[in-house]
């Protein structure tokens, strides 16, 4: 057993080894050291390896997959090997002694899960692969949840970023590539071969070219084979459903880097949580389906304008219409996931249940199509949309008369067909029926003929029906002629079998073995029904849950008096009395009152210089109006009075580094990498908000970069941005740049408290109130005297030196230091053209150096 064991145990390689022993997968070796400290079972030992005892642990079959899901959770993948004969066979095959024969099965990771209990409901799973070919990336991910199958073209710098978006449970690429540091798992190079990808893809989906799909680049080609390499291998053979591929670029979204993503908290708050994220506070969807296509659509807002209006039409129509609103809702929140359900189905984990799950799905979803179409004034993407929910009448009608109303998760008992589908069934249940009455009778008739009240018929596993009598009446039946035959004795009684019981109760296990057997073929006639419409049951999944993500996005723009943005081409950035979703819930819920700011950018003032006390509101406006950007172009109404804005090809959010102490690098750093990725990247149709920057080091230090960079953007990038400081000296960068405009908010000191009152209004901070926020956050009044007298000894030295910025006033513009170091490099250029090296004597090639170091 050993040897099969460790045969097995080669082949899972880093996988942890559940190896099946009768109800239980034992786990053994190292293997069973870390399952026991993770799932915090017995760790045992048996027998011995090279003379030492093996550890050993195990988890029952029927609780398997609670297990598993802590095991996955807890960043292991898992390999299933299972008998793959039955103790008989083996002993047939090769005598009593023989090893049942196992097989590995299935390779459980966290990318290609499909069980209900190991996955939530409201998010997507995915498992993506990586393809890099000659300069040209690509990203091929797959839910196998849903069977959803999608690949995105994009260039190697933005992989990264891409990633972060799609936040896959899994993430593979080919061994000793650039981008393995952003695998979770890596696989030999020839499954991410481009030629064997395209042909392992026609042969997959039955094609003779992968045109209908779109353009697939070789990096797409290698990224795609990558994966679907993979799934085999997780599989062993048996791939799960996939749809055909949907190849995108990433062009077609908003570019949004992790740092940004994980400042603006999109998708997962600070904590790591959904809850307190963006998507938390606008998710009024009521299905996980929704839920899970409007977490990919906050995480990718879109680029093309007609794709945005085409959701806001029909997120208006929901939301004017309160009535057709509560209606869908209504409807969405009794189906089940029928996407999961085919998934499950496909990938040959499907149960009773989920096939009746599929009629329920399905049914209602035709029932919402019929509502939808005769809808009057209806956006063409709803038009669109309705008729992909009907068309499953033959299998909605099959699966009606075939199952009972609520189907059992577990075939092996039957009962899952419903009377009156199959005669044939219903002769055999009839006799299992009346097999069972004729045994009833028959206890009736024993007691009366042996006199023994407490006689009774039984059913266990191992003797059938049987009689039992409590022992000290048993003698009676022991007599040779009295018709009954000895089975066993135990403690409080004697069993017996008797002829008619014996029939009777062959009739009744026969009927019941045939009668599973019919179920399960039924069963098999009805799972191929199912998966024969499998992709348009998965279209209708995705019109559902567009459905119900517009639905949602509605009621919550009903709920918080949100306004439909307009989208416009020119770079301009106007919001009348926008809000923060997620702090005005929190301001809300403390009893408290969120106001409303306003963010007028234009040409003319495309860079906001934001002053004012700490705790004043100025993250929280920035941020906002970057929230209100990813809603507009995720076609969400956006929290605010009235909203116009230039579509945005690249959001950036960077927060000063002593806000973000949470990250273990230097932070410093962490803030001048991003920041540079900033100045890099950013394009006049870019937004940028960056949150005091520069605060990550020394006062002088932390004012030069801040300076430098506020010009760069302004000079260079030219793109909006909000630009939140403490630097009370930036203000002076308005005088020399023309599209800088000053703001701050509003604070007051009254009777002696500090006021804030979150109001952004024009012009620089009158002062910094630092002191007072101090008092406010209760730092002790002696401590508070005591800096008060240091400030007062600070300031009139400032009036005597003119401060910090002293002298940043005849600083040359930005532009013109850019244009003298341009200027310097080209005589130091001309000088070198000039010198003829080979003419020189080292005395003077020596003062040729000394010269060009002077020019330098
Ligand atoms: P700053 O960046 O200026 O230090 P924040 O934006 O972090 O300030 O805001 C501090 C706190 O003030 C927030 O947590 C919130 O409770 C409150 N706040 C911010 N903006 C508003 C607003 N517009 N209305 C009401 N309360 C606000």
């Amino acid at each position: 057993m050993m040897a099969q064991y460790l045969a097995l145990k080669a082949e899972a390689q880093d996988c942890l080894l559940f190896y099946r022993m009768g109800d239980f997968f034992e786990l053994f070796f190292e293997d069973a050291k870390i399952a026991s400290a993770t799932l915090d079972i017995a760790l045992t030992a048996r027998g011995e390896h090279d003379g030492e005892r093996i550890p050993m642990c195990g988890v029952p079959v029927h609780a398997m997959d609670g297990y598993l899901a802590r095991l996955i959770k807890a960043g292991h993948r898992v390999a299933i090997a299972n008998q793959t004969e039955t103790p008989e066979e083996a002993k047939k095959r090769g005598g009593s002694k023989a090893l049942v024969a196992r097989a590995i099965i299935r390779v459980v990771t966290a990318g290609t899960l499909t069980e209900e209990s190991l996955l939530d409901s409201r998010t997507a799973n995915w498992c993506a692969a990586i393809g890099e070919v000659g300069g040209m990336a690509a990203i091929a991910c797959a839910d196998i949840s849903t069977g959803r199958f999608e690949v995105i073209e994009t260039d190697p710098a933005r992989i990264a970023a891409e990633i972060a978006r799609l936040s896959p449970a899994e993430t593979i690429a080919a061994e000793s590539s650039e981008v393995a540091e952003l695998a979770t798992a890596l696989r030999p190079r020839g499954e991410f071969d481009s030629a064997r990808g395209e042909a392992r893809l026609k042969q997959l989906f039955g094609v003779a070219t992968l045109d209908a799909f779109g353009q697939f680049s070789r990096a797409a080609l290698a990224a795609a084979g990558g994966l679907v390499a993979y799934l085999d291998h997780t599989a062993k053979g048996s791939l799960p459903f996939l749809r055909p591929p949907r190849v995108s670029r990433t062009e077609a979204s908003m570019a949004i880097d992790a740092a940004t993503r994980e400042s603006l908290e999109l998708t997962v708050s600070a904590a790591g949580t959904r809850r307190g994220s963006l998507l938390d506070s606008v998710d009024r969807t009521v299905t996980g389906a929704g839920a899970r296509l409007l977490g990919s659509d906050i995480a990718a807002p879109l680029m093309d304008r007609n794709m945005v209006e085409a959701r806001l039409d029909l997120v208006q129509r929901f939301h004017d219409d309160a009535g057709l609103r509560d209606m869908v809702r209504g409807q969405l929140r009794a189906l089940p996931d029928i996407g999961r359900a085919i998934g499950r189905i496909a990938a040959g984990r499907g149960s009773p249940r989920d096939l009746g799950q599929l009629r329920d799905g399905l049914d209602g979803a035709w029932r919402l199509g019929e509502r939808l179409m005769k809808l009057e004034a209806s956006p063409p993407l709803l038009s669109e949309l309705a008729p992909q929910l009907q068309g499953h009448g033959a299998l909605v009608d099959l699966l009606s008369r075939a199952l009972v109303p609520e189907p059992p998760v577990d075939a092996d008992k039957g009962g899952y067909i419903a009377e009156a589908y199959d005669a044939a069934l219903d002769d055999l249940r009839d006799a299992g029926a009346g097999g069972r009455r004729v045994i009833a009778a028959l206890e009736a008739e024993y007691r009366q003929r042996t006199g023994i009240a407490a006689l009774k018929i039984r059913h266990n596993g191992v003797l059938g029906y049987h009689i039992e009598v409590p022992a000290k009446a048993a003698d009676a039946l022991m007599q040779r002629d009295s018709g009954f035959t000895h089975r066993q004795t135990l403690a409080g009684g004697v069993r017996f079998n008797a002829p008619e019981l014996h029939d009777a109760a062959v009739k009744v296990t026969q009927a019941g073995a045939h009668a599973l057997a019919a179920e399960a073929a039924h069963l098999e006639e009805l799972t191929t029904a199912a998966l024969d419409t499998r992709e348009a049951i998965a279209r209708t999944a995705d019109a559902l849950a567009r459905i119900d993500v517009a639905a949602g996005l509605a009621e919550r723009a009903a709920e918080g008096g949100w306004a439909r943005p307009t989208l416009v081409d020119h770079s301009c950035f106007e919001i009348e009395g926008g809000r923060h979703p997620v702090v005005e819930d929190a301001v809300a819920k403390s009893g408290g009152r969120f106001v409303a700011n306003d963010c007028m950018l234009s040409e003319t003032s495309r860079l906001w210089l934001v002053t004012g006390p700490n705790m004043g509101g100025k993250s929280t406006f920035l941020r906002q109006n970057a929230l209100i950007a990813v809603l507009a172009q995720a076609g969400s109404y956006v929290p605010a009075a009235r909203a116009t804005l230039g579509m945005i090809d690249r959001l950036f959010s960077r927060v000063g580094a002593s806000d973000n102490l949470a990250r273990g690098r230097s932070t410093f750093m962490v803030e001048m990498v991003e920041t540079a990725a900033i100045l890099a990247q950013a394009t006049p149709r870019s937004f940028v908000i960056l949150d005091e920057v520069g605060r990550g080091t020394s006062t002088y230090d932390g004012l030069a970069i801040a300076w430098a960079v506020v010009e760069a953007i302004h000079e260079d990038n030219r793109c909006r941005c909000l630009f939140a400081t403490h630097y009370h000296e930036l203000t002076r960068l308005a005088e020399r740049c023309d599209a800088l405009t000053l703001h701050h908010v509003r604070a007051r000191e009254w009777k002696g408290e500090l006021v804030l009152l979150h109001e952004v209004a024009e012009g620089p901070a009158d002062r910094s109130y630092g002191l007072a926020v101090a008092r406010l956050a209760g730092l002790p009044p002696i401590t508070i005297k005591r800096a008060k007298a240091v400030l007062d000894k600070l300031e009139a030295g400032r009036q005597k030196t003119g401060g910090i910025a002293a002298g940043l006033d005849d600083l040359p513009l930005f532009a013109a230091a850019a244009e003298a170091e341009e200027e310097a490099i080209d005589t130091l250029r001309a000088e070198l053209d000039m010198l003829d090296i080979d003419s020189l004597s080292p005395r003077d090639a020596l003062d040729a150096l000394y010269r060009l170091k002077g020019l330098a």
